[in-house]
């Protein structure tokens, strides 16, 4: 099993390759600039160079970028969505400099507009952001979202289509988010709700291009279409829950990468063992994980 956190590039970009190091993970996500603000800085040739060593002597991998939340490439006014899609652009070309191997998009949302139209648009935003770009690898990701307001991407269908819709032209697969997928009304917080989420996925999307699983516990309840985020086995998913998930045949082979909040310093490395017991891999957590929480997150 490949586990790993989203984590911080404060101070330097290949801090998140070093923090996910330091505390166990095989794989990490990332912001690839500031998250929250529409005047990104690139990172320069040398902190790109200085990253990809970072990560090569680690041996993270796959590493994953999430992007920026401003972003609604679905977005029905025009000046959102022209905005949208440069800062996309600028995502995908900050992706292939640093060498990731997924960008993780929301789909994003449409007041006004059906669900049909958002997809068709979100689509061709996809299209007119990579046009003429050498993606090197670099395949995007659409995640499911808990069904917030206008959101698309609510079910595993309208994610299959928005692949189904880019794919003729670009590299694309599915990042599925665990409280999303509770949040939205997948009840796999039970075993015959797991059973049945995961056929359901594999018959809308089909598990081959699930490339990354962001396993989040819930705080809110089942179906109630509100995202907020929970550690592992302390939310509505519960410990049984995830245990069911994360030994799932099917899963298992499928990196995880938890976005859990961080409460007190150590909440990310206790999330990532926890997930490693979950799976019955203690022994090896014990041995990757040779920095205690404390001193893991004294910088
Ligand atoms: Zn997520
Ligand atoms: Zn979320």
């Amino acid at each position: 099993m490949k586990v790993g956190v989203h984590t911080s590039i404060a101070g330097a970009i290949e801090n998140a390759a070093h923090h996910a190091k330091k505390i166990g993970c095989d794989t990490f996500q990332m912001f690839s600039a500031n998250p929250r603000g529409w005047r990104a800085i690139d990172p320069t040739p040398e902190d790109c160079e200085r990253f990809r060593a970072a990560r090569r002597k680690y041996d993270l991998s796959p590493v994953v970028i999430h992007d920026n939340y401003l972003i609604n490439l679905a977005s029905a006014d025009t000046f959102i969505r022209e905005r949208s899609i440069a800062a996309f652009r600028r995502e995908l070309k900050r992706a292939v400099a640093l060498g990731a191997d997924y960008l993780v998009t929301h789909p994003g949302s449409a007041k006004g507009a059906s669900p049909a139209q958002a997809i068709g648009t979100c689509v061709k935003s996809l299209c007119q952001a990579a046009s003429g770009l050498k993606l090197d690898g670099l395949t995007i990701l659409i995640e499911n979202t808990a069904g917030q307001g206008s959101a698309i991407g609510r079910t595993f269908e309208e994610v299959a289509e928005i692949i189904a819709g880019a794919e003729k032209d670009l590299p694309m697969g599915a990042c599925i988010d665990t409280a999303h997928s509770f949040e939205a009304g997948y009840a796999l917080h039970t075993a015959a709700g797991l059973r049945d989420t995961v056929k359901q996925l594999d018959a809308a999307i089909g598990l081959k291009k699930v490339r990354v699983v962001h396993a989040n516990d819930s705080k809110t309840a089942f179906g109630s279409h509100a995202d907020r985020h929970e550690h592992i086995g302390k939310g509505q998913i519960g410990v049984e829950g995830f245990r069911r998930i994360v030994r799932h045949p099917k899963l298992r082979s499928i990196p995880f990468i938890c976005e859990t909040p961080i409460d007190r310093p150590g909440d990310d490395i206790r999330n990532v063992r926890m997930m490693r017991k979950l799976a019955g891999e203690t022994a090896i957590s014990a041995r990757r994980s040779a920095v205690s929480p404390r001193r893991a997150t004294a910088n």
